[in-house]
């Protein structure tokens, strides 16, 4: 604390990220990146560009970027923004779109920022609990007078997925404010709603290279809307950074997105491990939610949460608790390769087996 700190800051309650050691030692399966490396074509595209040229600002509006996203998904190119991770274009959708007079919705469980960027933007919110299934319920997303809502769609830290009909009854019960879509995991198994922009002129979708396309460390992220939501997006990015992504990021991140079947394979890898993980950790009769995005959330049975948490860190894997209300007993765990899956259904063996003994 310091005297020369604005009142806004002494009121921020700032998000806290999953441990990221400095060491290699451990597997990491806390924070949802992906194990598999970034498609080559990225790769070699980064590499390219990483020469003289950098002593030159990068294009201010990432032409080359935007036009694969928006080739990619049919759409125009004025219904594309990009900007230095989908934790920034959220930062601005808050400010841009989200800051009203009336309050914003969002499930009480579900990405921390929400919570964060509704403090540093001063919005109020509305927290609306997920059913005793951990699930959002629509129903309580028709009602109410609401400036907004946001929700990430696989829900995060549950896995838990709406289908695009019930993201329209929301949609449709609310065509006087905006509806962000965050989603952070869908490439993983969930059904995009990318398709209802045209339909809808209050819809936006916010999605990110660090999952699916695994380039959580170049910081790429975008949003999909009608081209007036895309322009204040806009309008608050240029009065706040003309140039938020770099040479290397703008072709690497292009490279990836026209690289469809490397995600595909990436996907498809995921969702098996996944599947055969599911099933193994029902074999010892833990509580899974049938996930869609790359990561389980668990409650274990024998051992409490908190204590599996302990015993796997010091056994060399990270996977995140949550010290939380109503989900601390359960674990959210990373798909990693299926050679990391077995050494973690091992340990988890082990660990049941000498707290059981
Ligand atoms: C990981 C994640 C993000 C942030 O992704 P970045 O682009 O790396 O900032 C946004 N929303 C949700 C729900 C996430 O899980």
């Amino acid at each position: 604390m310091s005297k020369f700190w604005s009142q806004r800051v002494h009121e921020l309650d700032p998000y806290i990220p999953g441990e990221q050691p400095k060491d290699n030692q451990y597997i990491k399966l806390n924070t949802n990146e992906n194990p598999y490396p970034p498609s080559p074509k990225a790769l070699a595209a980064i590499q390219a560009a990483s020469d003289e040229s950098l002593r030159l600002y990068s294009d201010p509006n990432s032409e080359a970027l935007n036009r694969a996203i928006a080739d990619n998904y049919e759409l125009e190119r004025n219904q594309v923004f990009v900007g230095n991770s989908s934790d920034e274009v959220l930062a601005h959708v808050f400010s841009a779109l989200l800051k009203q007079e009336k309050p914003l919705f969002y499930p009480d469980i579900s990405y921390g920022f929400y919570k964060v960027y509704s403090r540093l933007f001063a919005i109020e919110t509305v927290s609306v609990p997920l059913d005793d299934q951990l699930a959002i319920n629509i129903e309580d997303y028709c009602k109410g007078d609401k400036g907004g809502i946001i929700f990430a769609n696989p829900n995060a830290p549950t896995g838990l997925a709406l289908n695009c009909q019930q993201i329209q009854t929301i949609l449709d019960h609310n065509q006087d404010c905006v509806v962000v879509v965050d989603e952070a995991y869908v490439d993983f198994g969930a059904e995009s709603a990318v398709k209802l922009i045209d339909q809808y002129p209050n819809l936006l979708v916010v999605q990110t290279f660090s999952k699916s396309r695994s380039l959580a460390g170049l910081r790429v992220g975008f949003a999909m809307g009608h081209a007036d939501l895309i322009e204040a997006l806009e309008r608050v990015k240029n009065s706040f950074n003309a140039y938020p992504l770099g040479r290397a990021d703008i072709v690497g991140a292009a490279a990836a997105m026209r690289d469809k079947d490397y995600l595909e394979v990436c996907c498809s890898k995921i969702i098996a491990t996944r599947q055969m993980v599911t099933d193994r950790l029902k074999t010892l009769d833990f509580k899974v939610l049938p996930s869609s995005a790359n990561f389980l959330f668990i409650k274990p049975q024998g051992i409490t949460a908190k204590r599996m948490y302990l015993r796997l860190k010091e056994q060399g894997i990270l996977v995140r608790y949550f010290a939380s209300p109503r989900i601390d007993d359960y674990l959210r765990i990373t798909i990693g390769t299926d050679a990391d899956m077995q050494t973690f259904l091992h340990k988890v063996q082990t660990i049941l087996h000498s707290s059981r003994a």
